[in-house]
């Protein structure tokens, strides 16, 4: 029966918050804005609700996964579906895909449309699933920086199995190894944006991800995105969490012998046994823990990509339009240079076109639907943002006017944009990354922040900056992993 606090209620935070505090604690959370959930809201704009920050759903398990421990029916606070069509992809070329969630189906289609053998396209899916059953145990499931995670038989396995993984190429040319079509390869390199990576740098091991779209699904929550902060924040209430709106953490306090013994909210000490930093590590240690050493070659890792984001209210609908769709660059190569090289958004952009309102009509009036309008971005490093924004608005413009055969400027009736800047300080997400640390190279995952600090006792982060990394997924697997820790360890 420990005190403990929480610093931030990003969905990490209120999971880590529902199991320790089910375990018997008394769980405080401080969050520093008027609203929960981090990057997960949601905003209204005139007649349009939009969901602020992620938009794809997958591994719902994870959630459930928190109402079974608590034993209470998931059911009365949170609901979703399952997807038939996972995303509609667009091509500069004219080709056009419609990726369904049955396999077969896919299959099908996608050997049809790009000309490739069906069973190159079943080996690729196999080859996917052997890499999450290798590795989910050694980079998902348990900390990656205890040494009994290395005695376990599974991690073993992980471990041998390795250099058939793909690791020692990047995700493009692995992908070359199982396609001709240099549009089917395009389509799988893009899984490499799922973890904020450039599919020319990231290791062929992140083929794995779509194993956990064409096998598991993608779904939709009824309410939206933001139903999923929204049933964790009742779930934690329930249970007695103690929730702090408004209320920044300034400092954390660590006594004489190198343990955390608080923190400071808005200049007021308050003591507690553990806490929990679900504040990107960075300004952890630069503004929480000023003044002490900080572990700087973690630190100073590339960041994943950033966004920028048009929220558009339209008013007329595009029946051939899904909830997810994508349409590609024709130079991908050059559009990661340009974001992780040159720090700037090029031209020739893939851009991603979320419509909630496909699947919750109350997200838009009859006759409208509400965009919301994504392409990948660099970090913020104080870049000339408002040339970008507008060179780069003007070409979405012209490529989605082009690929629906309408023009769009005129159908925007209502606008809003998120860009790095705004993404960094509303969550202190370090230079607006959306899944902290880059998979830009092999070890990425080795240098990711531990879940607990080596340096003082009582101090634990949970989160898309720490082990095993960014994405609602990872968040809720960080939350069990640092729980499990906090739990179990002493
Ligand atoms: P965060 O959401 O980063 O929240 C941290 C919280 O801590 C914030 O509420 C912040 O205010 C609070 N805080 C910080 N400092 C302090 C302090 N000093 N005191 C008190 N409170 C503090 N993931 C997906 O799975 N699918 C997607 O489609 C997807 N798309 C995305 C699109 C966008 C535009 C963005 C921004 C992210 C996207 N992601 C997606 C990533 C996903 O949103 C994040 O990985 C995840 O939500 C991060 O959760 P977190 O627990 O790390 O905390």
């Amino acid at each position: 029966n420990r005190s403990i606090v929480v610093i931030g209620s990003g969905i990490a935070g209120l999971a880590t918050a529902i199991r320790l505090q089910q375990a018997g604690n008394l769980v405080h959370v401080y969050e520093a804005n008027d609203y929960y959930g981090g990057k997960i809201s949601e905003f209204i704009m005139g007649d349009f609700r939009f969901d602020a920050g992620p938009s794809l759903f997958t591994m719902p398990q994870f959630i459930e996964e928190l109402f079974d421990l608590c034993e209470v029916p998931m059911e009365q606070y949170f609901a979703y579906e399952k997807k038939e069509i996972i995303c509609k992809y667009y091509y500069e070329d004219g080709t056009r895909f419609t990726a369904y969630a049955d396999k077969e189906n896919y299959i099908k289609k996608a050997a049809l449309t790009f000309n490739e053998e069906e069973n190159s396209i079943r080996a690729y899916l196999a080859s996917s699933k052997k890499k999450y059953d290798v590795t989910k145990n050694l980079f998902l499931n348990k900390s990656l920086h205890k040494a009994k995670t290395y005695l376990s038989l599974d991690t073993l396995k992980g471990i041998v199995a390795m250099p058939t993984l793909g690791i020692h190429r990047n995700l493009n040319q692995e992908n070359e190894k199982f396609f001709k079509n240099p549009l089917l390869v395009q389509l799988f390199n893009r899984y490499a944006t799922y973890n904020g990576s450039s599919p020319f740098l990231t290791p062929g091991i992140m083929s794995l991800i779509p194993h956990l779209e064409n096998h598991y699904g993608t779904f939709v929550p009824k309410g939206g995105m933001i139903s999923i902060t929204n049933s964790l924040v009742s779930l934690a209430e329930k249970l007695g969490v103690q929730l702090h709106l408004n209320s920044k953490v300034n400092r954390i306090l660590i006594d004489d012998s190198n343990k955390a013994e608080g923190v400071i909210v808005e200049n007021k000490k308050i003591f507690s046994d553990i806490v929990v930093s679900n504040m990107d590590v960075v300004p952890t240690y630069r503004k929480l823990l000023k003044g002490y050493p900080a572990p700087e070659k973690v630190l100073r890792q590339e960041r994943s990509s950033s966004a920028l984001i048009f929220y558009w209210g339209i008013n007329r609908n595009f029946e051939e339009l899904d909830l997810h769709n994508i349409f590609f660059a024709n130079n991908y190569d050059r559009e990661f240079k340009n974001i992780f090289d040159k720090q700037t958004i090029g031209d020739d952009v893939t851009v991603y076109l979320n419509i909630t309102a496909k699947d919750i009509p109350e997200d838009a009036p009859s006759g409208c639907e509400n965009w919301f309008v994504m392409v990948n971005a660099p970090g913020n490093m104080d870049q000339d943002w408002d040339e970008i924004i507008k060179r780069t608005r003007a070409n979405i413009i012209k490529k989605l006017s082009n690929q629906l055969g309408e023009e769009i400027g005129p159908l925007i009736v209502s606008e809003s944009i998120l860009d790095p800047r705004s993404i960094e300080s509303r969550t202190q997400s370090y230079q607006g990354s959306l899944y902290g640390a880059a998979s830009n190279n092999q070890f990425a995952a080795f240098l990711r922040h531990p879940n607990f600090s080596s340096r003082f006792e009582n101090l634990y982060f949970c989160g898309g900056s720490v082990h095993p990394g960014g994405g609602i997924p990872l968040c809720l697997l960080s939350a069990k992993i640092t729980s499990e820790l906090i739990l179990y360890d002493k």
